[in-house]
Order: structure tokens, then C-alpha cells, then sequence
């Protein structure tokens, strides 16, 4: 069965598989590296754009280490996740100081490393060490859980158990960079959430497919309704046009990024930071959604007439002109605010 499974889906591969992607150009397992932690929970089309400029702007292991966190989250800005982009930061500061500033190319070196997990790295060995590795990402659980029939919700440990194991069966020992990418294709562009079994080159073994019970794969997690959490958001407008901004924690929500001043009462944070208000405008209410809850921000706009921007001494604060932001990295909720502000649609 599993020189069968992995030849038939090769086999596809050579055809029809994406070989112009541009990670598959000039690899090296930094490429390889940076690419699997965007395509983490990011679809391919909208990591492409992402990847180049990040690659452009840090080549290499050595230029991620050396660039500060501003500049590494600028880059991500836009992509989500945060937490992969200073994973991504702190490890290859470690690989520099402890691997020469190279990526150790073992499961455990890599496994020891941040924000690399076991498919992360099966990826990283297979496609950029051409060794044996085994990966498992969403779009290849996908496929093996129909093919094979497994049933049960991908988040519970003995799924993920039979899935892994089977991940291993199918993983041939010859072409493993290709067949990594053929696998991954396959699940992208044929074994989508409609399948399209006409054109896959494993239907005639495909256990979903012959029963006619694909949409039963994988098992759905069970429904939980999200909470909902509410904030207010202070747009603070000073006479020049420029906006503050405060620097969210280094850990946890938005860890790093750079956000509005969210509070319960404008009044106090205005007279507390020695501004002096003389409009405020509410905005229309809006919605973010995060994997754990929805937050509803209510955005204020505060104009205040003080117009030496030092009464905001925190280094943690800055006061930033929205036409023309700085290179950091910004929350999603000022990226859409300051598109808004200048387009009146929230208005
Ligand atoms: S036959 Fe259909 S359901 Fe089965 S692996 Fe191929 S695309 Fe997916």
C-alpha cells in the first residue's frame, strides 16, 4: 500500500503539482523554514506576498537575529499569529548563538527550537535536508483522514495518534522533498473542504470517496460557542495629526505589536497622561475575532489640544502619523482604524 499511495500521489505531482513557488526556489532550510511557520495557519496565496518581502528584507538566519522585534513584527504585520513571528525571532537568535547559525537538521535540534513543531520540522528535514522526514499539517490530515476513514475530531490525541502513524506508513524513502510537497499540494488544490476525487490520483483506494462519505472527514470538533469580551480603544489625536500609540507586553495578546490606549474612562487617561481633550467621537463599534473569543472594540477618537507630544513620556509610547506610519508592527485593529479614519467609513 504505501509505495502504491505515495507513487500514485509522485506520480500527480509530476504533473500537476505547484513547482514555482517561491520558497521552492533557492532552497535552504532558512527559506524552507520561514515558509512552513507562515503557511502554519495561512493559506498560500495570501503567504506569497508576505514571504518575499520578509525574505528580502532578512535573507538569512544571521539578518532575523540581528534585526530588533519592531522591525521582525513589521514584516509580520498583517499575516496574524504573532506569536509565530517572535518564535521565529527568538530561535534564530538561538540558532545563531548555539549552532553556528545554522538549523540543527534533526527532528529533536529542531523540536528544541521555538514555535517548531513535529510537522514543522518533518517538513524542514524532508524539503530542505532531503532526509526521511514526516509531516502532518492540516491539508495532509485532510487526505489521510479520508482516504483512510479515520474518524473522530483531528484535535483528540488518539486521531492525531493514528493519523501520525499512518502520515509515517504513506512516507516514502525515496523523493521525500517531493512527495512532502505533493502531499501538501494534494490536500490544497484536490482534497479540499468539496473534494475533487475526479481529478485524485488516490480515489480508487479512497475509503470516503467509495462510500460516498467525504463530508464526514475529518470529524468535526465539537461546537462551542465563543465568548464575546468588549474593549474601548482611544484613537488620541494630538494638533499635528499624529495618534499615540502605546507597545503591547512582550507576551500574550498582540505580544510586541504596537496598539491604541484601551480603557473604561477616556477622561481619566486623558487628565492622567496631562492632555487636554477638546472633542471625542465615537465611532462605529466593530468586531475581531480571535481563535478563543471575539473581542468588540468600540473606537473613541479624542482630539486633544497639546501640542508637545513629550506629556506622553513612556518608552512604551509613541505618537505615530497615521498617512505615514512607522516601520513596527502594528495590531489589526489600527492597520483597519487608520484605513478607516482616512476613508470615513466608520464614521
Ligand atoms: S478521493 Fe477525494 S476524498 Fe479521497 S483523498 Fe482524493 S480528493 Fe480526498
Amino acid at each position: 500500500m504505501n509505495d502504491r499511495f505515495s507513487d500514485r500521489v509522485l506520480g500527480w505531482f509530476d504533473v500537476h503539482g505547484r513547482k514555482d513557488l517561491p520558497w521552492q526556489q533557492d532552497i535552504s532550510a532558512y527559506r524552507v523554514w520561514v515558509s512552513e511557520i507562515m503557511l502554519q495557519q495561512t493559506q498560500v496565496t495570501t503567504v506569497i506576498p508576505f514571504f518575499e518581502r520578509f525574505v528580502a528584507r532578512l535573507p538569512t538566519v544571521q539578518a532575523l537575529a540581528a534585526a530588533d522585534e519592531d522591525t521582525v513584527l513589521h514584516y509580520w504585520t498583517g499575516l496574524g499569529y504573532y506569536a509565530r513571528a517572535r518564535n521565529l525571532h527568538r530561535s534564530a537568535r538561538e540558532i545563531v548563538t548555539n549552532h553556528g547559525g545554522q538549523l540543527p537538521m534533526t527532528l529533536d535540534g529542531l523540536l528544541a527550537l521555538p514555535g517548531i513543531g513535529r510537522s514543522t520540522a518533518g517538513a524542514i528535514i524532508a524539503i530542505a535536508g532531503d532526509q526521511r522526514g514526516v509531516i502532518l499539517d492540516g491539508n495532509v490530515k485532510r487526505v489521510l483522514a479520508r482516504h483512510f476513514a479515520v474518524e473522530g475530531w483531528l484535535g483528540e490525541r488518539t486521531v492525531a495518534d493514528a493519523l501520525w502513524q499512518l502520515a509515517d506508513q504513506t512516507t516514502p524513502h525515496q523523493r521525500v522533498a517531493d512527495y512532502t510537497q505533493a502531499i501538501m499540494d494534494l490536500g490544497a488544490t484536490v482534497c479540499m473542504r468539496q473534494p475533487q476525487c475526479g481529478d485524485c490520483p488516490v480515489q480508487q483506494t479512497c475509503l470516503a470517496c467509495r462510500t460516498q462519505t467525504t463530508a464526514q472527514y475529518p470529524g468535526r470538533k465539537p461546537r462551542k460557542e465563543k465568548p464575546v469580551k468588549t474593549t474601548r480603544m482611544l484613537i488620541i489625536e494630538n494638533p499635528e495629526g499624529e495618534v499615540l500609540l502605546l507597545q503591547r507586553p512582550p507576551t500574550g495578546l498582540w505580544g510586541g505589536l504596537w496598539s491604541f490606549p484601551e480603557c473604561d474612562d477616556q477622561n481619566a487617561f486623558i487628565a492622567d497622561h496631562g492632555l487636554t481633550m477638546v472633542e471625542e467621537i465615537a465611532l462605529r463599534p466593530f468586531r475581531h475575532s480571535f481563535t478563543h473569543y471575539h473581542l468588540d472594540i468600540t473606537p473613541m477618537q479624542v482630539r486633544v489640544d497639546t501640542p508637545n507630544a513629550s506629556t506622553v513620556a513612556e518608552a512604551s509610547a509613541r505618537w505615530v502619523l497615521p498617512q505615514s506610519p512607522p516601520p513596527i508592527g502594528f495590531t489589526r485593529p489600527v492597520t483597519r482604524i487608520f484605513e478607516a479614519l482616512y476613508s470615513n467609513s466608520l464614521l
